[in-house]
C-alpha cells in the first residue's frame, strides 16, 4: 500500500499535551503512520508569538523524543517569512509525487476560518484535510468550510485510496488545553505541570520563557 504522509501544522507556542495526545490519536487511525508536527514561522493570521522560532522547535524536539510516531518538519521555519499552508503542501507534494495521500491536520477552530487562508482553494487538490472536532466552536453552517465538509465529506478509510480530496471529520477525546492558558499561567507565577512534558518545562524555565522565573515558577 502507497505511505501515507500525515502533517499537523501549528503555533505551537508551546506545544503541550494536547497537541501531542491529538497528534498520537491520528497517527493510530490511519495505522501508526507517522504524523510530522510543522511549527510555522510567522503566522499570517496572529501576533508576535512568546517564543522565537528556533525555542518553540527545541520544546518540540523534547516533547516527541522517544517517540517514534511523531516527528518535526523545520520546512516553515527554515523557509521564514510568512509560513502558507498552500506553499508548505505544494513543496510536499513535489516531493512525495503526485500519487502518496497527503493529509493536513486541523482543529475545528483554525478550519473555521479555512477560507481566509491563501490560496485555500487549491488545498483540497494538494492534500487531504483532517478536521478534529474541537468542542465549543461550531462551524458557520452557510460558510465555505462548511460547505467543503458537505461536499467533500468521507471516512479515514477513504483516504489512503487516493491523494487527495477529502475532508474528513474525527472526533478524538480532546484535552481541554490552549498554549494560550499555558502561557496565562506561567505568566501568573503558576505551575503547567501535566499540561506540558516534564521536560519541555524545564527548558522554559531554564531559558525564561513565557515570563517564567526559575525562583517564582516551580
Ligand atoms: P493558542 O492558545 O496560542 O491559540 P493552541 O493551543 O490553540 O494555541 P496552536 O499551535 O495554535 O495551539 O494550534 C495548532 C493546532 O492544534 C490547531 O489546529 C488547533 O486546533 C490544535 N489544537 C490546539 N489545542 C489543542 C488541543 N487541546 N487538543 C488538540 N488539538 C489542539
Amino acid at each position: 500500500m502507497m505511505p501515507m504522509h500525515i502533517l499537523y501544522g501549528g503555533t505551537f507556542d508551546p506545544v503541550h499535551h494536547g497537541h501531542l495526545r491529538l497528534a498520537l490519536e491520528v497517527s493510530e487511525r490511519f495505522g501508526n503512520v507517522p504524523v510530522h508536527l510543522v511549527p510555522c514561522y510567522i503566522p499570517p493570521h496572529r501576533g508576535e508569538t512568546g517564543a522565537t522560532a528556533a525555542q518553540r522547535l527545541r520544546l518540540l524536539e523534547l516533547a516527541i523524543d522517544g517517540e517514534p510516531r511523531l516527528r518535526i518538519d523545520d520546512r516553515e521555519l527554515r523557509r521564514e517569512g510568512a509560513s502558507y499552508t498552500a506553499d508548505t503542501l505544494r513543496q510536499l507534494r513535489n516531493e512525495l509525487g503526485p500519487d502518496v495521500p497527503l493529509v493536513m491536520v486541523l482543529g475545528t477552530d483554525a478550519f473555521a476560518g479555512f477560507d481566509l487562508w491563501k490560496e485555500w482553494q487549491q488545498i483540497p487538490d494538494l492534500a487531504h484535510i483532517v478536521v478534529v472536532r474541537r468542542p465549543g466552536t461550531l462551524l458557520d453552517p452557510e460558510g465555505e468550510p462548511a460547505r467543503l465538509l458537505t461536499e467533500r465529506g468521507g471516512e479515514a478509510v477513504d483516504a489512503s485510496a487516493r491523494a487527495s480530496g477529502r475532508v474528513i471529520e474525527l472526533d478524538p477525546p480532546w484535552l481541554d488545553i490552549s498554549a494560550t492558558g499555558v502561557r496565562e499561567r506561567i505568566g501568573r507565577g503558576r505551575s503547567p505541570r501535566y499540561l506540558v512534558p516534564d521536560n519541555v518545562w524545564e527548558e522554559i524555565r531554564r531559558l525564561g520563557l513565557y515570563g517564567a522565573c526559575p525562583v517564582k515558577n516551580f
